[in-house]
Order: C-alpha cells, then structure tokens, then sequence
C-alpha cells in the first residue's frame, strides 16, 4: 500500500510558490515519471533542464554504484587527489578544447572548479573577476536568472524579484539582451559581463551572432572578462555541447549545472589556468567549499558527460527540436522559439497557459512556465526522448489546447 505524503507536504515542507504541481511522483525513468497511483507522466521538462540523458540512465546508475564503493566524502575540496573528480575536470576541459574565430584573450578554458550548484558556480565566477581585474561592476541581462544567493540575485534582471531583499551589491548594470547599442555599457570599470547565450527564464532569447560577436570584442577591448552563464544552455541542450560552439565566439568564464549532474547536484565555474591562479594566493585558500565536487556527484556527471557525447545527444536536439516545433501548430500558440531542446510556446495570456498547463499533467505530461515570462509555455524534455514520445507529448499539447 502507498502512503502519501501530501499532508506532511503542505505542512512541512517550506512553501514558496503559490501555485506548487505538488504532484507525487514515486519513480521515474527515462522520460517517464510515476505517481503514486500509478499514472505515468511525460517529462517534458527534465526537472528544468536537469535530467538531460534521462531518469536513472543505467550508465549513471552504475558510475554512482561504482564510486559508492569506492568512497564518498573525503576532505574539502581540492586537497587530495580523487581520481572521479580529476577525470571529470579533464573531460571537461576537453569539451571546452574548441577553436573560435573570436577567441578569449586568456587563451583556452582548462581549469574547473566544482561547485553544489549553479548559484555557487556563478558566485565563484564573480569572486574570480574581481580578483583577477580589481575591480567590481557587474553587467547582466534584464529578465536574466543567474541564482538565489545575495551575490548572483544582485545580477538578477527582475526588479520584481530583487525588490524585498534590497540592499543587494552595488555596482551591477543590467543591459538588453541582444540589444548592440547597450554593450556600450560595458566599461574600463567592469569586471565582467554574465548573460546566456539563449536566455532561459526570460521565456527563451535567442542572441544573434552579430550580438554575441559585438559583445566578445567590447569585453576584450575593456578588459571585462566575459562569463557565459551555461547552466541551462550547456550539456548538449541547445545542438551543441556548448551553445557558444555555434557563435564562433570563446568566453574567459564559462558556468556549468543542472544538466551536467545527470541527476546529481553539482556546478562549475571553469576557466584558464591564468585566470583561476588568481585564487591560489593572497589569501591562501581564495574560494573554498566542503562539498562542491562531491565524489559521487562527479561520477555521475562524468557518466553524463560520456552519454552525451557518445549517443551525440547535441546533434539530436537540434533535430528534435525541430521535430516540436513542426508538430506544436496550433491557433493558440503564438510562436515556438528556442535552439535545440530548449524551447518556448507562447500563448496568448498567463490564464490560459495555466489552464493548459494543469490540462496537460491531467492528460500525463508535465509542462510549465518560465520565472520571468508567465505567457509561454516551457518545454525542454530529456535529450533522449524518441520521435514517438515526442509525437506523444504534442498531441497532449494540442488537445489540451482544444479543450480549454
Ligand atoms: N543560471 C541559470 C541560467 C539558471 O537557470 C539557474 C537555475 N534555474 C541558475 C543559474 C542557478 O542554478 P541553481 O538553481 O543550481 O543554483
């Protein structure tokens, strides 16, 4: 028999949305979620873009099972050598080994720095930038998301959202996105410029490459160091493994998350090897953490990572992708933007989007919206969802759509 834990949810568990799924999922697999009735859910938001190669992908399971009985927690992070963690950070580096046509002036990114999580990983990267050039303006994007702590809500782009916990830094500028006459912005006094490349919680932005290339060339001539926030464009999800691969451009900063655990908790700031030197001295000990890298988190982004590359799950988003926005036609969507298997259907007003939403999870697939733009509609599946799953995911869509 099943217990369920609803009760002890709403009377336990710290609220913080009003509008929670509050769904009770006992198991999941691939692109499957099940309650504990039984009713199997579509996953067609992957925990927001973290269950990239899917629930539980048996090479996951295994590289956990494996480094479980090897060892788990040994000492704060980077005083002893674990192998996992190492291996990691070297295929990492790997991915980052890619040519440009605008490259970073600091030369290729080859040094990670494992962090718990995606604000952590951008925190880190802030410290660094301000270590590295001395100095202490941030530039990010209005609607950008980069974190809940003080640091990476301070470059938050909502006012909304950054109102009731002010004083946040001082020093921040928050620019358009995509927009090339506020890159003027960017000054001397700059220590860096954090943005997606694809704008998530903004509802899906694309930058041009006429942008992103402007942007490269005013961060070097300023000596802004340029930190791409990959959280969520990284790991594959945008036809790449990274979506600046596809810009022709190389970033001094590059952040990591989400996706990158493959189910586990884990983020990275990683940079070259002349710019991370700077938090080896003066202090010693310059950035610090107990568990950022954990050992089991490692193998299981290690085994993420080799899934990846290995099924080309990049080169299957793009194609997926376009498979969605083929089949997503339908009188109330507006638009279906997005790159790869991060994509955005917009519809016509907030009331509606939530009545296809609840439809939707009534019908077996979860959707849902975006933290700064509440009139479209998030779809950002596992990489490895087939063609008839995603035949399966749209024609719930659609049905709702018909039905409310
Ligand atoms: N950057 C981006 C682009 C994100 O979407 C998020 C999380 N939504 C973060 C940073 C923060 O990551 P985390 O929730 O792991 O701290």
């Amino acid at each position: 028999m099943h217990i369920s834990h609803r009760q002890h949810f709403f009377n336990h568990l710290a609220q913080t949305s009003d509008y929670p799924l509050a769904l009770e999922i006992e198991r999941a697999e691939g692109v499957y979620m099940y309650g504990t009735d039984g009713k199997r859910y579509l996953d067609l938001i992957s925990g927001i873009g973290v269950s990239s190669v899917g629930h539980r992908h048996p090479e996951v399971l295994k590289a956990i099972h494996d480094q479980l009985e090897k060892h788990m927690h040994l000492l704060v992070y980077g005083e002893f050598v674990q192998g996992t963690q190492v291996q990691l950070a070297k295929a990492l580096s790997d991915t980052l080994d890619v040519q440009t046509s605008y490259p970073s002036p600091f030369g290729l990114i080859d040094n990670v720095y494992f962090t718990n999580s995606g604000t952590e990983a951008v925190e880190g990267a802030m410290k660094l930038a301000k270590r590295y050039t001395g100095r202490s303006g941030f530039i990010s994007c209005f609607n950008a998301y980069h974190g809940a702590t003080q640091g990476a809500l301070s470059l938050s782009g909502s006012e909304w959202f950054k109102k009731s916990f002010r004083p946040l830094l001082p020093g921040i500028t928050n620019i358009k996105h995509g927009l090339i006459e506020d890159l003027d912005k960017i000054t001397e006094k700059t220590a860096a410029v954090i943005i997606e490349i694809v704008g998530a919680e903004s509802g899906i932005r694309i930058a041009s490459n006429e942008y992103i290339i402007a942007l490269r060339k005013r961060c070097t001539e300023t000596g802004t160091l340029l930190i791409l926030d990959e959280v969520q464009t990284g790991y594959g999800r945008t036809g790449t493994f990274w979506a600046f691969e596809q810009y022709g451009i190389y970033p001094d900063i590059v952040l990591s998350a989400k996706g990158m655990g493959g189910g586990m908790p884990i983020g990275a700031f990683m940079a070259s090897q002349k710019l991370m030197g700077v938090l080896k001295t003066n202090p010693i000990l310059g950035h610090i953490t107990t568990f950022g890298g954990h050992p089991v988190s490692c193998a299981s982004a290690l085994a993420a990572l080799q899934i990846t590359l290995n099924e080309d799950l990049s080169s299957q988003a793009t194609a997926k992708g376009e498979l969605i926005k083929t089949l997503l036609v339908h009188p109330r969507i507006k638009e279906v933007r997005g790159k790869g298997l991060m994509l955005a259907a917009e519809m016509e007003s907030f009331e509606k989007l939530k009545e296809t939403i609840d439809k939707c999870i009534e019908l077996g697939v979860v959707t849902d919206w975006f933290l700064f733009c509440d009139n479209s509609m998030r779809i950002a599946p596992p990489l490895t969802i087939t063609e008839d799953q995603i035949r399966e995911g749209c024609d719930v869509i659609l049905t709702a759509l018909d039905t409310i």
